[in-house]
């Protein structure tokens, strides 16, 4: 089994009623319900919960980390960051949706800016598979539409992914890397930009299978036990 979780700051569905009525349980909820299948059991964690509900007994106990958050990014303190990052270099796997191109965990594993151009006023987004051969584009087609979306416009501000799988084109004219993946040490991560809190992005499902199939490429098939610089022994004596 995938071991999965997915980790929301659960703030704009406590206070915005137009969210709380497209995702009454959370966003954290609704991407559990349609992730847990056969191959993959899922667990959730948000702001709110002690150590930000990412304890290292749970993180030891995650292949896949999937991140949402917006408006409290700075509310994640700076040692809960460092030890989802040494996970993921350790080799977790590590999924940043939407608006987790500006969280901590995914900026201090850029190591840059990661600000992006935006418009919030519900464009379709037609959304391009550039790489049919990546695992993550199996089953999506040669392009989906969704029907509203919040713009994220180039330059976005990321080193070069290993891998662009989509790409997204808006109606209002702008395009996106929608889709890209990296390697951090041990660790895969992908970079998906649909999720926008007010428009029912996580119930289309095409998204489920991007996020499905994301889950599957990211678990670590090597996972190191420890971050160490180890001083050792010659294999073959002089
Ligand atoms: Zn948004």
């Amino acid at each position: 089994m995938i071991r999965v979780t997915v980790w929301n700051e659960y703030y704009h569905e406590k206070y915005d009623k137009t969210v709380a009525e497209i995702y009454p349980n959370g966003i954290h909820n609704a991407i559990a319900d349609f992730l847990g299948c056969e191959d993959i059991e899922v667990r959730t964690a948000t702001l709110d919960e002690p150590d930000c509900g990412l304890s290292q007994k749970v993180l030891d106990n995650t292949d896949v980390l999937i991140w949402w958050g917006h408006m409290r990014h700075d509310f994640v303190p700076d040692d809960i960051v460092e030890r989802v990052k040494a996970e993921v270099l350790k080799g977790m796997g590590l999924i940043c949706l939407h608006s987790a191109h500006h969280s901590k965990i995914f900026r201090s594993l850029m190591g840059t800016t990661c600000n992006l151009s935006w418009r919030e006023d519900g464009d379709l987004e037609r959304i391009w598979t550039v790489n049919p051969a990546h695992p993550i584009a199996k089953g999506v087609g040669r392009y989906f539409e969704l029907p509203q979306v919040e713009t994220y416009a180039e330059p976005f501000g990321i080193p070069n992914p290993d891998d662009v799988v989509f790409m997204g084109w808006y109606e209002g004219g702008e395009v996106f890397r929608s889709g890209v993946t990296f390697h951090r040490e041990n660790g895969k991560m992908f970079y998906f930009q649909p999720g926008h809190e007010t428009f029912p992005i996580f119930y289309n499902p095409t998204v489920q299978t991007i996020i499905r199939n994301a889950v599957r490429w990211a678990t670590p098939t090597y996972r190191a036990s420890e971050l160490s610089c180890p001083n050792v022994e010659r294999v073959h004596n002089k």
